[in-house]
């Protein structure tokens, strides 16, 4: 599966916001009978409001949504990439994730010390980042050396992988992390950095973690955050860890819609969260759907029918034949499959088929 690590300073909210998500879970299980969940991993449905209208118009009894998995990762002080606090672990875990979601106090409390001594987002961020990035150049460094070897030994990979290391090092000195420095770097270019497991090019979504009278509209320090995530081509959440606890302990759908339009929201900033982390890791959703359950899937961009049909079940993928595909538009447009066939919008697409996000699938497959 796919996971994003939360990461953050002491005292900012990180458990707060986990604990609400695998509370959330909790409520869930009954969903998910194979998913075990770790101390510090919560594995959480990603709303879709189209696999909603795809079961409405199937009548199908159940709707299982695509999953993602959190990591709570504590331990970051400044200082980490020197081993201060749990620094070295801090960085393992770290590198292990597909995203990361950074958490930053952006409430005021007397009562609740901040590790600095004040509250300053912009600066918290600063000093995670900056740990970070001193990760990625001690382990740039390290590898230069190895690259340098692999090199001479006429290796191809390693000197593209040396072509590479030269600008990162300037703009991680320079402090610029990882994902701006590749930004504008071609495909290839950017599939060689993923091999480097740089912590600083994992993308980023920014939680600004503020008092509950502020959840609807965040406040000067939530907007500060914004504007360095718009500049950095970051995204930004605004939540209230305290009402998101809050929900997570009410019973009922009901109950947590009630609370929630009573503090002037729409939905929880988890929900946010999750569509947020969703996105940030560039997958696509595709479907599966009968009188049984409507199920929404995840793959990585790029892949080929055969590897979406592989997730479902891997004799899906050895066996595949071909996939019966429905784009969701005509799914709705026709109302449902029956219509879509009708209408010749039902397509037969075989192994080279590269998947679409929305794509509705029959798999055909041999045994
Ligand atoms: P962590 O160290 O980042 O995991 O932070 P915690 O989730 O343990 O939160 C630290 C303290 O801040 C706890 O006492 C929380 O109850 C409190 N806290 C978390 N979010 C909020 C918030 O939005 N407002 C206020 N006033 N307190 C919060």
């Amino acid at each position: 599966g796919f996971n994003c690590g939360i990461v953050g300073l002491p005292n900012v909210g990180k458990s707060t916001l986990f604990n609400a998500l695998t509370a959330t879970v909790a409520a869930q299980a009954a969903n998910y009978p194979f998913c075990t969940i770790e101390p510090n991993t919560g594995i959480v449905a990603v709303p879709d409001p189209r696999l909603d209208k795809i079961a409405a118009i199937s009548k199908s009894a159940k709707i299982i949504p695509t999953q993602l998995e959190f990591v709570d990762i504590a331990g970051l002080v400044r200082g980490a990439s020197k081993g201060e606090g749990l620094g070295n672990q801090f960085l393992a875990n770290i590198r292990e994730t597909d995203a990361i979601v950074h958490v930053l106090r952006c409430f005021e409390d007397g009562d609740i010390t901040h590790v600095e001594g004040s509250v300053d987002p912009i600066r918290d961020a600063e000093t995670v980042e900056t740990e970070l990035m001193l990760a990625d150049m001690e382990s740039l460094e390290k590898r230069e050396v190895a690259l340098n070897k692999r090199t001479r030994g006429g290796d191809k990979e390693a000197v593209a992988l040396l072509a590479l290391m030269g600008p990162l090092l300037a703009g991680l000195r320079e402090g610029i992390p990882a994902r701006r420095i590749i930004r504008d770097w071609d495909a290839e270019a950017k599939r060689n950095v993923k091999l480097l497991q740089l912590l600083t090019s994992k993308p980023v979504v920014y939680v600004c973690n503020v008092n509950e009278e502020e959840a609807a509209t965040g406040n000067a320090l939530s907007n500060a955050v914004a504007e360095r995530a718009k500049a950095e081509g970051a995204a930004q959440v605004v939540i209230s860890a305290a009402i998101e606890a809050e929900v997570a302990q009410l019973a009922t759908e009901v109950e947590k819609q009630e609370f929630l339009s009573a503090l002037g929201l729409e939905e929880t900033g988890l929900a946010r969260v999750i569509r947020v982390g969703y996105s940030l890791l560039g997958l696509l959703t595709f479907f599966t759907v009968g009188p049984k359950e409507a199920r929404a899937w995840t793959v990585r961009a790029g892949a080929k029918a055969p590897e979406a049909a592989g997730v479902i079940h891997t004799d899906f993928e050895t066996g595949f034949i071909r996939a019966e595909t429905i784009a969701y538009d005509d799914f709705i447009a026709c109302n449902g499959e029956a219509g879509a066939k009708e209408a010749g919008k039902m397509r037969l697409e075989g192994k080279e088929y590269p998947v679409q996000d929305g794509d509705i699938f029959h798999f055909r497959f041999n045994v």
